[in-house]
């Protein structure tokens, strides 16, 4: 079999998806795609090739403004009849309550939930029509983060930021004369998004090792190809010329279905997305507005490639690892836990004591596996991080926002999402690497001052 990363979009996408050397069969369940201006005159054919008539359209001001008339002059042409509702409210979360406003609002003759938008309302259609049983599908509307194709979602449940994991669209229409109008800060967000994916590999690899995670290099070859595609086309983002518009939209569609074809977000999300859920998770503790997930996910992607780079002039130390978990106190652990997520805190601790986070048992295993495989670790890390100034560099070119202070987070913040980003998910990240050598407490946090 040819590698994910040689082959064409439409060869990856093919029915029946791929049977993978790493044992598994991966398949991404999408089955119509148009990446090109003017797409969205597709829509027709995307609905008959479903074999679905009458879609139940989700929109919110802004995508509304961005696409409507262009769809619905489309849909009335082809006497396509359908179901709108438009969102009431700006600043819509991923939560029970959107979900709830589309279960309340959805038309049971609708056999298709068509999404107008990109991250929040494809991520609530997915939920919806995972729940009542029909495909979903999407009109994009902006290049600003890497879940069109994916087969989750991300999502506010309980106050805590939650990948779910339901069914990719069935159908997707990247219409590039309307998501080459997007503002700058989504091309900005699209870009942030997919740099994080050095940092998710990377890590994917290191948990590969440390704790036997699956891992399947074909696609972790996808996504890297899909990087790639991304960074090449970087410098001329701002530009919105078409051809690098389409680049990018392409790339970040492959993303989706690497996460797609692994099952499991790995691929797309490391440390650098746990910077950006837990400053959500405590914007919205607090009542205060946050920044766009990729442009947070961008600084986040900075502050752990700057991590990195202490850890590579670092030799781990098993004594200093030993003393810290016999000394860890718990109750300290519960009481910071409580000042850094609020009225989350206590889903958050009997989640942590579900899955044993704080288990000695545990540390000690994977203690001795990083301590067994730390030559193996930086060359991974050699293997998979761009320099920290190239990166760096882009962003500045693009004007991005860089630096937590850059979006309104704080050093505290900043702070405490590096030392909570271990506790909200059964995930092996780079913080559990750095708890386990007894380093997440004390390492100083790139760029930011203890209080
Ligand atoms: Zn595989
Ligand atoms: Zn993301």
């Amino acid at each position: 079999m040819k590698a994910f990363a040689d082959m064409t979009l439409d060869e990856i996408l093919k029915d029946g998806g791929w049977d993978c050397e790493c044992g598994r069969h991966h398949g991404a369940g999408l089955k119509y795609l148009k990446v090109e201006r003017g797409a969205v005159r597709f829509l027709p054919e995307a609905l008959e090739k479903l074999g679905k008539k009458k879609p139940f359209i989700v929109c919110d001001h802004n995508t509304k403004k961005a696409a409507w008339a262009q769809v619905k002059a489309v849909l009335d042409e082809a006497d396509i009849p359908y179901v709108l509702y438009e969102f009431p409210y700006d600043e819509i979360e991923p939560d029970e309550y959107a979900v709830g406003c589309l279960t309340m609002a959805f038309d049971r003759s609708c056999d298709v939930a068509l999404a107008i938008g990109s991250g929040v309302i494809n991520d609530c259609c997915k939920v919806l029509a995972h729940a009542i049983g029909i495909p979903s599908m999407v009109v994009g509307t902006a290049p600003s983060m890497d879940g069109y194709a994916s087969n989750s979602s991300s999502m506010i449940r309980n106050r805590i930021k939650v990948t779910l994991y339901n069914a990719c669209p069935a159908a997707i229409i990247a219409d590039i004369d309307i998501m080459a109008q997007a503002p700058e800060r989504m091309l900005w967000a699209g870009l942030g998004d997919m740099l994080a994916k050095y940092v998710s590999i990377c890590e994917w690899r290191i948990s590969n090792l440390i704790i036997d995670e699956y891992y399947c290099e074909n696609i972790a070859g996808l996504m890297r190809a899909s990087l790639k595609q991304i960074v090449d086309a970087a410098p001329r983002l701002m530009e919105r010329d078409p051809d690098t518009i389409e680049a990018v939209v392409k790339g970040l569609v492959l993303s989706g279905v690497a996460m797609a074809f692994a099952e499991i977000s790995r691929p797309a999300s490391g440390l650098e997305h746990y910077f950006s859920h837990l400053w959500e998770m405590m914007a919205l503790d607090r009542g205060k507005p946050y920044e766009r997930h990729g442009i947070q996910v961008g600084v986040g992607t900075l502050l752990t490639l700057r991590i990195y780079d202490q850890l590579r002039q670092m030799k781990p130390d098993r004594e200093t690892a030993q003393k810290f978990i016999a000394t860890f106190d718990e109750e300290l652990w519960r009481s910071h836990t409580r000042r850094v997520f609020g009225k989350a805190a206590e889903a958050v601790i009997e989640q942590a004591e579900r899955e044993e986070k704080n288990s000695a048992q545990k540390h000690a295993v994977r203690l001795e596996r990083t301590l067994e495989n730390w030559d193996k670790i930086l060359q991974i890390v050699d293997e998979e991080l761009p320099p920290t100034q190239d990166i760096a560099a882009l962003m500045e070119q693009l004007g991005m926002p860089m630096l937590p202070g850059d979006i309104g987070v704080n050093d505290q913040d900043t702070i405490d999402g590096l030392r909570g980003s271990r506790d909200i998910r059964d995930k092996y990240l780079s913080s559990t690497m750095l708890w386990d050598l007894g380093l997440l407490y004390t390492l100083p946090v790139p760029g930011v001052k203890e209080a």
